[in-house]
């Protein structure tokens, strides 16, 4: 694979907040383990360029996911890393569950295979984890008023309501409701080579994906 030479500038660190994915035309299933917590969760740890291109899916053949070498970390990625997708199918389809291990599977493999020439897939997971831990999206927000209540609230107060408790600029995405209207949907935050440390976003998430304005924070 042309990526394996080609390596890595930083890591995109992006959560998701699970009442956007849900409240989507397309809607959403729970785990086996049931509802996640009502708090920002991790979509994926990202290899990216400066240049904002990205690699993905690096010598997977070499790297197969293996559940077996993540067990330790399963009862943290069942709390922070839940998938929200209808495994197989749409709920419509009576899919009615998620399947976390088919997502995490997904993340190794088109993003953290990629990563491989600084961590295994075991640092991969847990560097994921650790980086979740440490700041409380959602109680970041809340600290400044921003509530998951329905209301719209600017997308410049939550930019700064994270800026001034991490210290770095976040992106921000939206998508859209079933009705249509605009959302807050995931958070990038930017991170070092060692997926250990915050830094500033040496490029942000394409624009056609940010937003501006005032966008509903939706209850889950
Ligand atoms: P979307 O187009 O829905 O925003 O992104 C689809 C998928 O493409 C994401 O889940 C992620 O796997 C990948 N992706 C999108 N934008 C970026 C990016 O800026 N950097 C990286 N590394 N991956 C991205
Ligand atoms: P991406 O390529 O966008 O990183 O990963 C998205 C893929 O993971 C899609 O195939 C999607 O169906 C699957 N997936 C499973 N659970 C989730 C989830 O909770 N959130 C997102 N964004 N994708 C999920």
């Amino acid at each position: 694979n042309i990526w394996v030479s080609r390596d890595f500038d930083f890591f995109y660190f992006v959560q998701q907040w699970p009442g956007s994915f849900c409240d989507t035309k397309k809607s959403c299933c729970f785990p086996l383990t049931g509802k996640p917590v009502a708090n920002f969760s991790i979509h994926g740890l990202w290899p990216n360029f400066n240049d904002g291109s990205y690699p993905s899916s690096c010598n997977i053949a070499e790297n197969p996911f293996n559940q077996s070498q993540i067990i330790d970390l399963v009862p943290r990625a069942e709390k922070s890393w839940a998938s929200l997708s209808c495994a197989g199918g749409s709920k419509k389809e009576n899919k009615t569950n998620s399947d976390n291990e088919r997502f995490w599977k997904h993340e190794w493999d088109k993003h953290g295979t990629c990563s491989y020439s600084v961590l295994d897939e075991h640092a991969y997971f847990e560097a994921a984890l650790n980086l979740k831990d440490q700041f409380d999206l959602l109680q970041i927000l809340q600290n400044n008023g921003i509530k998951p209540d329905g209301n719209l609230y600017s997308i410049v107060n939550i930019s700064e309501a994270i800026e001034q408790a991490i210290g770095f600029q976040p992106g921000i995405t939206c998508n859209r409701d079933a009705l249509g209207n605009r959302q807050l949907n995931e958070i990038y935050l930017c991170v070092d080579k060692s997926a250990s440390n915050f830094i500033e976003c040496p490029i942000l998430p394409k624009s056609g994906k940010s937003c501006t304005g005032f966008v509903e924070f939706p209850i889950f």
